[in-house]
């Protein structure tokens, strides 16, 4: 896709600090960390969302985030991950991605509401009638 910045990262047409790569994936460090190591796992081939990407792929990124923990662990101490797929109106580049956000301490990343939301029993009742009738 000519003007998706994630596909001009993999062509080398815009810089990027790697931090891994084969294949199917090309991994680099998010420019706008949330904790130190913070990258995105993306898919050669350029696809929308996890709906578009095949088992293999899928498959695949379970692997390089697995391998990938271990090499943060060693290199950069940390413990632990948290990770986000954004889609839909939370995906700002529509490509597909993964964010790999390695964990120092309890607490150190936040994911809070930005809206008031319903009460989980509201919330509850309308996915006790829709999915299970
Ligand atoms: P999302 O909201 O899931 O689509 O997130 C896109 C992510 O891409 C954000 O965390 C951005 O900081 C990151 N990003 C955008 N442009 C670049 C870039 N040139 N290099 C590295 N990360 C980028
Ligand atoms: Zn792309």
């Amino acid at each position: 896709m000519e003007d998706c910045i994630f596909c001009k990262i993999i062509k080398g047409d815009i810089p990027s600090k790697k931090v891994y790569e084969d294949d199917l994936v090309y991994c680099f460090l998010d420019i706008n960390p949330h904790t130190d190591g913070d990258c995105l796992i993306v898919p050669k081939e350029h696809i929308l969302d996890f709906h578009d990407a095949s088992d293999e792929l899928l498959i695949h990124i379970n692997n390089v985030i697995k391998d990938l923990e271990i090499k943060y662990h060693l290199a950069l101490k940390s413990d632990g991950l948290t990770i986000i797929h954004n889609s839909g109106v939370g995906q700002e580049v529509k490509h597909f991605h993964i964010h790999l956000i390695p964990r120092y301490e309890l607490n150190d990343v936040a994911l809070s509401a930005k809206r008031e939301l319903k009460s989980i029993d509201e919330v509850y009742e309308t996915i006790e009638k829709e999915f299970f009738n």
